[in-house]
């Protein structure tokens, strides 16, 4: 089957490209904010729904205004398909899955997106609309044989760094079937805890690179606002965070892959879940962030490869639940990482605990109805708990 998958990429824009990128990106965020405002507007103060099609058509008379017929200078293209970004938007809010909109700004990362129609991809190069040279892209790694991009988002993130995400369709094999599975947990001291007893900690060079955003931060703080140094100093903390998003994004992406290519499947607790029972500071919220992408990588790969991924959506007492015996404590505060079944005397680390009842939930997820499900359509019952295979050693 094919699948799509997108390839990330460095550029280099020359000049005059960085100009017409900015016009683009610019154009991108007043159209994503002017229909984001006139769908709010329209859901509370009229009682209607907007769709993509309503919004195309008031933005194509939009363009013919005075005030702003600038929106005519860049690619067409993009801006519409900014208006599908924020459909999809709405979507994932209203069910469930994001929350709600809000508007871009200035300082965040930008992006636009161009179709098929708005690019030209010849001899290995890609050449956008109302561009007359092609992008110097650094190719660290080839596009799969035979495929050509069907779309491709240019993004600058906030250290001032371009990017090419270039989306293609690819045939891609599934892993020869695995008879191991596995439940993970999103750890509270360390990233994730598996139910086979492993704990993968985030790795030491987080806590070297905060130590230095940190010092970076407090500098940027001191400088006089407007200053040139101020903007020296927002760059240079805009660096390392991008350094750390980085290295994050590695280190998750080569855990799913190995999760993925180990078991057949693979049982994670959902963050609404887990939101409703832990609580909420900073640090814990960065942690949620690298969790929602990592289910997502899971997701993804799980497609790809032909694996399974049990999204555990309805709430389940993982931690508190005594995986030896099925017992259920009435407390477990967020202090306690080990703790003693009062039952059966088994001493439970926390965050493993809670992992193997996952898997264990997960497996009779899948016995009860053999394909990709959501639980939530599933009674997980405690006992049936026991019947999963022993985590491996
Ligand atoms: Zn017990």
């Amino acid at each position: 089957m094919k699948q799509k998958r997108a390839y990330k990429y460095r550029v280099y824009p020359a000049d005059e490209q960085k100009q017409q990128l900015s016009r683009t990106f610019g154009c991108c965020r007043f159209v994503f904010n002017w229909a984001l405002r006139k769908k709010t507007d329209a859901f509370y103060k009229d009682n209607q729904r907007l769709y993509y099609k309503d919004l195309s058509e008031a933005l194509t008379r939009l363009k013919k205004q005075d005030a702003t017929v600038w929106l005519s200078e860049v690619s067409s293209v993009p801006l519409q398909q900014t208006l599908r970004h924020l459909d999809r938007a709405f979507l994932n809010f209203f069910e469930g899955r994001g929350a709600y909109p809000t508007f871009k700004k200035k300082c965040n990362q930008q992006a636009a997106t161009f179709t098929g129609n708005a690019f030209i991809w010849r001899d290995g190069k890609i050449t956008l609309a109302k561009m007359d040279k092609p992008l110097d892209i650094r190719w660290s790694r080839p596009l799969p044989d035979g495929t050509k991009p069907s779309s491709v988002t240019i993004s600058k993130d906030c250290a001032d760094r371009y990017f090419i995400s270039v989306l293609v369709e690819e045939e891609i094999e599934h892993l020869p079937a695995s008879p191991e599975s596995i439940g993970a947990d999103l750890g509270l001291k360390d990233f994730v805890a598996l139910s086979s007893g492993e704990v993968v900690g985030n790795p030491k060079f987080f806590a070297k690179d905060e130590k230095k955003l940190a010092r970076a931060q407090r500098r940027h703080a001191k400088k006089k606002k407007g200053s040139k140094n101020r903007d020296k100093a927002r760059r240079r903390v805009a660096r390392i965070h991008a350094r750390i998003a980085d290295r994050r994004r590695d280190f998750l992406h080569k855990l799913s892959t190995r999760l993925i290519r180990e078991n057949q499947t693979i049982c994670v607790e959902t963050l609404a879940v887990k939101n409703m029972v832990k609580n909420h500071t900073l640090a814990k919220a960065i942690h949620d962030v690298g969790w929602s992408e990592f289910v997502s990588q899971l997701d993804d790969k799980a497609d790809w490869y032909g694996r399974t991924l049990v999204k555990i959506d309805r709430w389940y007492p993982s931690s508190k639940r005594c995986f030896d015996c099925g017992h259920i404590l009435d407390s477990l505060t967020l202090d306690v990482r080990v703790w003693t079944c009062p039952e059966c005397g088994v001493v439970h680390d926390r965050d493993i605990n809670a992992a193997k009842n996952i898997h264990a939930v997960g497996q009779t997820v899948i016995e009860a109805c053999g394909e990709r499900v959501r639980p939530g359509a599933v009674k997980t019952k405690p006992g049936n708990a026991r019947r999963s295979r022993k985590p491996k050693k």
